[in-house]
């Protein structure tokens, strides 16, 4: 019988796609950054984030604030990734018995910190006891602008993917942590991510932006969501990508390359988008212009495979899951 280890994470969500029940008001439902539902006479967008303590963050090398902030910003990024406003947040907290309650007012405080920039509240949660180790499960609910939603499926044969920012700076952070190096922008990038809030919404509000979707588990792996959810394949070109200035200097240990952090390290939570071809360098010199940062083409959308290949060779086993070696 086949282990998580065999399927991997996107393999179990395939197959409990097809076990989830469907119906009415679920305009988008497992697949995409959030769901996207009809409720209240209005549409709502709704995901939420689990992170685990020595999987996703360690006590060791991040403040309970820090942590707070850092689990709160990837589950209001999925909202930022649709491009809706966020609003509301509930935060679930399991913890060993004799867990100090300065660290979990600390760690409040950091998730509060992070909903209040993203002009959000936090308006409930459960509290409950784990037999080792933290976790906490943020739900986040926001709601589209104007009716604009970008979903990870619209993308088209022939558009270019973009990404905003410069990823890898994270995964760079993590590695400076963890090997004690002095390079607090990395480090920065790590601890204290910036959903793409005010991007997101700039970029849904533009007709030539087809699709989008947040980096979470690596570039090149969240690049495939996209051409996988629209059903087309994706030619990744990573001579397009630059390495951003504070990782030119930084030489990680395990013979890991600065590129290899761009293409595949995780946690930037910049956005990724598919852009009308013709429409693209106006687009990323307004975007520029408006937001101080790049968005970069970096691939080309195609009909003649599915998912991503990198100069002719499939992609698919690249970047994280949290149940493969
Ligand atoms: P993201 O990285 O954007 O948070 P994930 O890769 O975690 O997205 O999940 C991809 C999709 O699968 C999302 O639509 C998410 O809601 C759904 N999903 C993940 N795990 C489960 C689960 N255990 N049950 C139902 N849906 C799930
Ligand atoms: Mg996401």
């Amino acid at each position: 019988m086949a282990s998580l280890r065999d399927i991997g994470e996107f393999g179990l969500i395939a197959q409990l796609r097809t076990i989830a029940t469907t119906g009415d008001g679920v305009v988008t439902g497992i697949g995409d950054d959030c769901a996207v539902l009809e409720l209240g006479g209005g549409t709502i967008l709704v995901s939420c984030d689990a992170s685990v303590e020595e999987v996703h963050f360690s006590r060791t090398l991040a403040t309970p604030e820090q942590i707070g902030w850092k689990c709160a910003a990837s589950a209001i990024s999925d909202i930022a990734a649709m491009g809706g406003r966020p609003r509301y947040l509930t935060v679930a907290i399991a913890c060993p018995q004799d867990t100090k309650t300065e660290f979990l007012e600390k760690l409040f405080r950091g998730i509060n910190d992070a909903a209040t920039a993203a002009s959000m509240h936090v308006v409930g949660g459960d509290t409950t006891c784990s037999p080792q180790g933290v976790m906490l499960d943020i739900t986040v609910l926001g709601e589209p602008i104007d009716g604009r939603i970008l979903l990870r499926s619209g993308a088209r044969v022939g558009d270019l993917l973009c990404v905003t920012g410069t990823p890898g700076r994270s995964a760079a952070g993590l590695f400076a942590l963890q090997a004690k190096i002095d390079a607090p922008e990395l480090i920065e990038a790590h601890l204290h991510p910036e959903p793409r809030i005010a991007e997101g919404q700039w970029l849904a509000a533009r007709e030539v932006v087809h699709a989008m979707a947040d980096v979470s588990d690596g570039l090149v792996q969240d690049a495939g969501h996209l051409a996988t959810a629209s059903g087309i394949g994706l030619d990744f070109q990573p001579e397009k990508l630059t390495v951003p200035p504070a990782l030119q200097n930084f030489e990680p240990t395990q013979g890991i390359e600065a590129i290899d952090l761009v293409m595949t390290g995780g946690e930037d939570y910049e956005l990724i988008v598919a852009v009308d071809p013709a429409a693209q360098a106006e687009l990323s010199r307004e975007f520029e212009a408006a937001f101080g940062m790049p968005l970069s083409p970096i691939g080309i959308f195609t009909d003649k495979w599915n998912g991503v290949q990198i100069e002719g060779q499939d992609a698919s086993e690249i970047g994280f899951d949290h149940f493969r070696d």
